[in-house]
């Protein structure tokens, strides 16, 4: 029973998507539903005494699609307390870019929302910065990685100077580290570090992995005593002698972990082409969002992203800081 509810009320949103996106109107009440959760209250005293105003003239409801609080008389919209605060781009067009960075593979750019929205391209950027800010999980609140963790670091941006001579990759380049630790068919926590040594990546490791857990890495040597740290020890395969799975056993690899990051660049070099250091660790979440949300359908993903603008705001200076 509880099934098949389920399942009608996520065929429910991919239907509502396309007028979620075309009206006003159904694009306002779409995340009033969402992020109210059924129960709207006032953002000022938490007050569930609430109605919608309308227009004394036309009885429609109020153009701004504004409530007011019974108990402390407040008018308040849904954007107060989400990313959307302080923004006047439609709700129409929030739900389109939720919808596009939620389903397109490697992402959608602000380009194409420009386009698609008709609205400027500091506008278009503002709302992709937000939506992938609401993708970002809090600190702290992401449950820790179990069973078996992939973990291996790539270099990402950075774009050669010309006459520079030949192209480095990887190790000992100056683009920008990132270090994965994902679960063998389950979730994956990324982050911009610093740098790759010992002391980084373990710090990591034991923020975001379970002690219970094995950790399988390559024969970086920043790895060298991780498994002290986790019961399910640590192993690893060595790169360098193309000895890609170990000894014959087909589980120990870093297959995951890389593909992961094959599909960070090609987004990154794709669709976003150069993206500064400052904004990457907000890419790099909006693929783990994706990554973390693979198996929901698209409706519950952008539903997702939805919830999670609720009650973080980003102004304008902590983003050009
Ligand atoms: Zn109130």
């Amino acid at each position: 029973m509880k099934k098949s509810m389920a399942h009608l009320d996520r065929s429910e949103v991919i239907k509502e998507m396309p007028a979620v996106c075309s009206n006003e109107l159904v694009a306002v009440e779409f995340f009033e539903r969402k992020i109210w959760q059924g129960k709207p209250h006032c953002p000022h005293c938490q007050s569930t005494k609430v109605y919608k105003m309308v227009d004394a003239k036309t009885g429609e409801r109020n153009k701004r699609f504004l409530w007011r609080c019974h108990d402390c008389k407040k008018q308040f919209t849904v954007r107060i307390g989400t990313v959307l605060e302080e923004s006047r781009i439609p709700f129409r067009h929030w739900a389109y870019a939720f919808w596009r960075a939620v389903t397109s593979k490697k992402g959608v750019s602000a380009l194409e929302i420009k386009r698609q929205c008709q609205i400027s391209y500091p506008a278009a950027l503002f709302l992709m910065h937000r939506i992938r800010f609401a993708m970002t999980p809090e600190r702290g609140s992401a449950r820790k990685l179990e069973c078996i963790v992939e973990a291996d670091e790539t270099y990402v941006g950075g774009k050669p100077r010309p006459g520079t001579g030949p192209h480095k990759s990887g190790r000992g380049t100056k683009k920008t580290p990132v270090f994965a630790m994902v679960e063998r068919n389950g979730e994956i926590r990324r982050r911009v570090v610093a740098n790759v040594s010992g002391r980084t990546l373990k710090a990591a490791l034991r923020e975001c992995v379970d002690k219970e857990a094995k950790i399988i890495t390559d024969e970086f040597p920043s790895y060298a005593g991780v498994g002290k740290y986790f019961r399910g020890k640590h192993e690893f395969v060595t790169h360098s002698r193309r000895e890609y799975v170990l000894h014959g056993n087909h589980n120990i690899h870093t297959n995951t972990a890389e593909s992961s990051f094959a599909i960070l660049k090609r987004g990154i070099t794709g669709i976003y082409h150069a993206v500064s250091k400052k904004h990457l660790p907000r890419y790099v979440s909006e693929f783990d969002f994706r990554w973390n949300t693979r198996k929901m359908n698209d409706g519950d993903r952008t539903v997702a992203a939805i919830q999670g603008a609720f009650g973080k705001r980003l102004d304008y200076r902590t983003l050009t800081q």
